[in-house]
């Protein structure tokens, strides 16, 4: 054996801190399936921990639609937007997203995380101001970041210290920005959009809400004038998207360099979104179930009533959190654990998501367990 190279003594040194301190990521196989299955190991799952909350990545019709998009225009999408990559199948899917959102345009991202990396830099630069909610997306911090605007953050869910922060910096700064979520991915609490409009319009600043985790689920309420989110999770496909005015979308057309710079979306991921989008708006039951059963979990807990199709079970301990969600797994569970730094230190939780795809048994089954495992009830 030769002497460790320096690129790997450090690699490995980063590891074992990780491992000490529970935090280590692992890759596990995993086969997913219609009705929320999931295969791992050859044992199958329900699985509490997917964001295809509609159940629409294993749409017969959603299925058929990428097919066909593979057999009309191919696997791979060919280039940039710009250049070669823009198949007519966006086109279709940015006009019915601008429609579902109420707003004049659309534009298709790679993924969500690239959006928030291009929305935030092409409209805030040195000189202005960001500020968002401290449990904001990593991918809204990473935008922000980027920008070379002062970033700020203001405490979860409280209008009065945005307030407070766009009376003290906001006249220093030439312009603003506001970034929150609708839905929080690790809380599942929606953030008050009528009330942050209000204090973000009254101070000329421009909201741009991340709806990753509402989308046909926990939609309602005031637009913002920058909506953006995914079609990964309730589409049950892959991308990302904003929905703004006309002048907005051709600025980030020209401007957003994770928009300009990246190969289109293959046009199987766009059809197959566009199909999802169409059951979504056509099937109102659907949209409502994962809600409903959230809101039957938390009863059987006794935790506070949902607000959206994901609820956090609380742990605290990372390591706890781990063998919470390995005890599940045993029996036929698949509720993995959210760990540090997704979430802030010493809130390692279980992270329980709902879909339209779930039967109330298995839901009724895994309050049992966590009740029975953590001693509630
Ligand atoms: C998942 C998620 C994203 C990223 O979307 P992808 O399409 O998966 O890249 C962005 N924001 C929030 C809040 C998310 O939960």
């Amino acid at each position: 054996m030769g002497a460790m190279s320096s690129l790997d003594a450090f690699a490995r040194d980063k590891l074992a801190a990780l491992d000490e301190a529970a935090l280590r990521r692992r890759l596990v196989p995993t086969e997913r399936g219609p009705d929320a299955a999931a295969g791992r190991a050859g044992r199958r799952l329900v699985s509490f921990s997917c964001n295809d909350y509609l159940g629409l990545s294993h749409d017969p019709r959603v299925i058929a639609a990428a097919q066909a998009a593979v057999a009309a225009y191919g696997a791979g999408s060919g280039g940039s937007r710009l250049v070669t990559g823009n198949h007519p199948v966006l086109d279709a899917l940015e006009a019915r997203l601008a429609a579902h959102k109420g707003k004049e345009a659309a534009l298709v991202f790679g993924s969500g995380y690239l959006a928030n990396l291009g929305i935030t830099p092409a409209l805030a630069g040195r000189g202005d101001l960001v500020l968002l909610d401290e449990l904001s997306h990593a991918c809204m911090w990473a935008g922000a970041r980027l920008s070379g605007a002062t970033v700020a953050a203001f405490r979860h869910n409280d209008v009065a210290d945005l307030a407070r922060l766009l009376r003290a910096e906001r006249a220093a700064h030439r312009h603003c920005l506001v970034l929150t979520e609708r839905v929080f991915s690790m809380d599942g609490d929606r953030a008050p959009m009528g009330d942050i409009l209000g204090v973000a319009e009254a101070h000329d600043a421009w909201t741009l809400v991340d709806d990753a985790h509402g989308l046909g689920v926990a939609e309602g309420g005031p637009r913002a004038p920058l909506e953006m989110g995914t079609l990964s999770k309730s589409l049950g496909s892959y991308g990302g998207y904003l929905c703004a005015s006309r002048a907005v979308v051709d600025l980030m057309t020209s401007r957003a360099r994770s928009f300009v710079y990246t190969t289109g979306l293959p046009p199987a991921s766009a059809a197959a979104a566009l199909a999802a989008l169409e059951i979504l708006e056509a099937e109102p039951a659907r949209c409502a179930r994962p809600l409903a059963l959230a809101r039957r979990f938390t009863a059987r807990l006794g935790l506070p009533e949902a607000e959206s199709a994901v609820v956090p079970v609380l742990v605290g301990a990372a390591e706890d959190a781990l063998a919470l969600s390995r005890a599940l797994e045993a029996e036929g569970f698949l509720v993995v654990a959210i760990r540090p730094p997704t979430v802030p230190p010493g809130t390692a939780r279980l992270r329980v998501a709902f879909s339209a795809a779930h039967a109330e048994a298995d839901v009724d089954a895994l309050a049992a367990r966590i009740a029975a495992l953590t001693g509630r009830t």
